[in-house]
């Protein structure tokens, strides 16, 4: 005998089952062209599984995170910090009775935009847009997610929710808002995105102070004498001495690592809780319409961590190592850009035929954003062999 499964009720059981200030796939604001109900998948995972078949995912493999790829294979990269992004935004959704489809794939999709070479190679872009309009890592993947994936039949870009889009997009200027449509407008009105969106700002946060204090370690760029300066790591480090007094150095790290993350998401859940129900929050429109985040950390705990935040950025980001690998990247970048822009029948073919059309519609500006879209694709290897082919010719 057959057990009917009745995959329409367990989809609204599932919905019934959340928190009432979750994002309910079935109350979503849709997709820009609306392609009807999928079968077997609510909306959100529709969304997720987009980003998981897209090439601007596979390509997060080869994108350096702070460590050059090829510098160890232990290194994170950008596609390793996403699925730890995904990984603690999804329990910490859980454990808040939040939408974790919705909240995996604003995970997933949060560094699509990414160029090559970590922060070194957004800024690069950036300023090599100066005066195009900019470049920002965070409205980029938006923009992949929109127009530059080519994937569907039918549209340009993944077509995903409305839900998903906003929560991609952490932060805007009140310029760019008001030319960006529905997904602009709390940026003007000030209001918040949902509860999913704004926790995986913050796991992206978790994620990447303690892999890079990870990765940190093992290159040797930092040491854990000089992470004990920092509360939050002594802290632990204490704790995970005088329990196992005789560990080896790297479970050590490795402990007080995954300690500070425990710390870091109970006190989100912890204060997060306390906010929803100090505002007598019952649904996600009134997570919206609140003037400030909802998920947060203590006052004690965003302290504790911003002190961290600080010594990467003093002893890891600005050592003299890293600064020399982001000096060769902005190099790259740069005349990558500037080729390409004073020279555009060097693109390949379609970006060619594009170049030519943008630079008819709007001038200059338009030539440089296809450029610039051209070059954020890239990987960090791609770069490298592309600097070196265009050097050669
Ligand atoms: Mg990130």
């Amino acid at each position: 005998m057959t057990i009917a499964y009745d995959l329409e009720k367990e989809l609204r059981l599932h919905e019934q089952s959340l928190a009432p200030y979750a994002t309910r796939s079935s109350e979503s604001r849709g997709r820009a062209l609306d392609e009807g109900e999928c079968e077997n998948r609510s909306e959100f995972q529709r969304d997720r599984d987009r980003v998981i078949h897209s090439k601007a995912f596979r390509r997060l493999e080869y994108k350096t995170q702070v460590f050059i790829n090829h510098e160890g294979d232990l290194y994170r990269t950008r596609l390793t910090h996403s699925i730890e992004v995904a990984q603690i935004a999804r329990s910490i959704s859980r454990a808040l009775g939040l939408n974790e489809d919705l909240t995996e794939a604003i995970a997933l999709a949060h560094d699509l935009g990414h160029t090559a070479f970590g922060h070194a190679g957004q800024d690069a872009l950036n300023i090599c847009m100066r005066n195009y309009g900019g470049f920002e890592h965070n409205l980029q993947s938006l923009r992949v997610v929109d127009t530059l994936e080519e994937k569907y039949a039918q549209f340009d870009g993944l077509n995903l929710t409305f839900e998903t889009r906003e929560g991609i997009l952490k932060h805007c200027s009140l310029k760019n808002a008001r030319s960006m449509g529905l997904v602009g407008e709390r940026f003007i009105q000030r209001t918040q995105p949902g509860l999913e969106a704004q926790l995986t700002n913050i796991a992206d946060e978790i994620a990447y102070n303690n892999h890079d204090v990870d990765d940190g370690l093992r290159s040797g760029l930092i040491t854990i004498e000089q992470l004990r300066q920092v509360e939050i790591f002594e802290h632990q480090f204490q704790q995970v001495a005088e329990k196992y007094p005789l560990l080896n150095p790297k479970r050590q790290s490795n402990e007080v690592i995954r300690r500070i993350i425990n710390q870091l998401i109970q006190d989100l859940l912890q204060t997060t809780r306390a906010n929803l129900s100090e505002n007598n929050i019952r649904s996600a429109a009134e997570v919206k319409a609140m003037q400030t985040m909802l998920a947060a950390f203590s006052p004690d705990t965003k302290r504790q961590n911003a002190a961290l935040k600080s010594f990467l950025h003093k002893n890891l980001y600005q050592h003299e190592r890293v600064q020399e690998m982001s000096a060769s990247a902005q190099t790259v970048i740069t005349e990558l850009f500037e080729t390409f822009f004073n020279q555009p029948d060097q693109l390949p073919e379609k970006h060619l035929r594009l170049a030519q059309l943008m630079r008819e519609k709007e001038g200059d500006f338009g030539l440089a954003r296809v450029v610039a879209d051209y070059i954020a694709g890239m990987t960090d290897r791609y770069a490298l062999s592309q600097h070196q082919q265009l050097k050669m010719s």
